[in-house]
């Protein structure tokens, strides 16, 4: 967006009362504010009230499924309208302050109190900027070579680039947040040492590789987890990334259509995207399944795969079956079941599986108060505190996996609830 059009697109807002864009975002953005300060050319105002409430505004500018969000609330669409383009001015105001890197928030007086972050995806994040400023010493851990969990490793680069992800991590290192890459709690850091040398600690360890198909073949070459895959899109450049010539790709979420899109634009000649429901329930955003099937992907609605086959290690092919779904009784979905005879085979050189990511809790069963549930959730109170009085927890590892937006809310209210527990400690000046 340049300038003019920015102001163009901020002089459309209608600045309304009890803006309902504001309480459609997770972290309660004040947009109309926001949009005001860019109308009157102040972006580094409009930047501030921004972070403020989110501090990864830039990430989120872009990643935000602001149709359903912000944007989805918009008057606007009352007025039969476009909405205001809320993500895109949110973008061009917090831009405006990295690319300059104007620091508009600084440390707090310290309090002589210490946080660990288990993790450094945007739930940490979040959660270690909100603590920096209170005074706050905060150390986060992260098992990966560099910062920001799925928005460096995970996200799609057509969305978010890894240096885009860095840009944001380093403005909330010059806040004075330690991060020890490469360390793995619970096996580099044992609890005991966390309690022993924190406070308190957060725990924000999202989730983990992705489900496995249990099919036969799965072990041959060309067969991969979503998260490899996207993984390699962000960190390579595009040249070095391998992609298949023909791809498969199990699942139909947000992760899914990622895949697929990414596979498209990479120079993938055929790509099929198979799930065994319908595309009525399809769990993935409207607006990106539009996006790949603009892409000119292969949808097979009611399919599921039996098997991968392999010639000389590698995949060749995918088997799959026709399904059908039995009516739900209720609230519960309908079962999905092979249609018997109905088995047909694809020729692949590639195949994704997107049908979700595993839990990575499971180490915290051993810390005694700490609850982790039959899916892997850890469970906190409203002041996402874990049964553990220490521990805290936020982002995807509490909720099951939802979006950035979310895990920097959660990342903030448990910051404000490791404040509260801790007395809210102020040094005195
Ligand atoms: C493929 C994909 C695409 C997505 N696309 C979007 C999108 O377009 N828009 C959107 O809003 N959301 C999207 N999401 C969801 C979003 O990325 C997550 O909701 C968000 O990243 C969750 O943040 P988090 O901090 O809870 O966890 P993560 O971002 O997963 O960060 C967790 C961090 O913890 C670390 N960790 C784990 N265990 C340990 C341990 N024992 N010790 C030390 N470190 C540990 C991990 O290495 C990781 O860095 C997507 C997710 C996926 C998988
Ligand atoms: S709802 Fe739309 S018009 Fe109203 S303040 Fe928000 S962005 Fe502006």
């Amino acid at each position: 967006m340049t300038s003019s059009q920015a102001a163009l697109e901020a002089a459309r807002c209608l600045y309304c009362f009890d803006a309902p864009c504001i309480q459609s975002c997770p972290t309660h953005i004040d947009v109309p504010t926001f949009i005001k300060k860019i109308y009157t050319g102040n972006l580094r105002g409009s930047a501030r009230v921004i972070l403020e409430s989110n501090i990864l505004g830039a990430s989120c500018g872009r990643v935000c499924p602001t149709e359903v969000l912000c944007e989805g609330a918009c008057v606007m669409h009352e007025k039969g309208q476009r909405p205001i383009e809320i993500g895109r001015l949110q973008r061009h105001a917090v831009d405006y302050v990295l690319d300059r890197e104007i620091q508009l928030f600084h440390a707090g007086t310290p309090n002589g109190k210490r946080v660990a972050c288990i993790g450094s995806g945007p739930a940490s994040l979040a959660c270690a900027a909100e603590l920096a400023q209170a005074g706050y010493r905060v150390t986060i851990f992260d098992r990966n070579d560099v910062p920001g969990g799925l928005n460096t490793y995970g996200i799609a680069a057509y969305k978010l680039r890894a240096h885009d992800s860095l840009r944001e991590v380093e403005a909330i290192r010059r806040l004075g947040v330690d991060f020890r890459q490469k360390t793995e709690v619970g096996r580099d850091v044992p609890f005991a040492q966390l309690e022993q040398e924190f406070d308190a600690v957060f725990i924000g360890v999202g989730l983990g590789e992705t489900w496995d198909l249990a099919v036969p073949g799965e072990n041959l070459i060309g067969v991969c987890g979503a998260m490899e895959f996207i993984e390699a899109t962000k960190l390579r450049s595009f040249a070095e990334v391998q992609v298949g010539r023909r791809i498969a790709c199990i699942g139909a979420g947000n992760t899914a259509i990622d895949v697929v899109t990414a596979a498209k634009r990479l120079g993938s000649e055929s790509v099929h995207l198979i799930y065994r429901r319908g595309e009525k329930e399809m769990p993935a955003f409207r607006y990106e399944y539009d996006l790949a099937k603009l892409d000119g992907v292969n949808f097979h609605w009611y399919t599921q795969p039996v098997q991968i086959i392999g010639e000389g290690g590698r995949v060749s092919a995918i088997k799959c079956v026709r399904t059908r779904l039995e009516p739900g009784s209720g609230r519960e979905r309908g079962k999905v079941g092979p249609v018997p005879g109905s088995e047909f085979e694809i020729a692949v050189d590639m195949v994704v599986r997107a049908i979700g990511q595993k839990p990575v809790t499971d180490l915290f069963r051993a810390v005694p108060g700490i609850e982790v549930r039959d899916k892997g959730t850890i469970a906190i109170s409203d002041q996402y505190q874990t049964g553990a009085p220490k521990y805290f927890a936020g982002g995807d590892c509490t909720n099951g996996g939802k979006e950035v937006v979310d895990a920097v809310a959660d990342g903030k209210s448990a910051a404000r609830g490791i404040d509260a527990w801790l007395g809210r400690p102020r040094a005195r000046n």
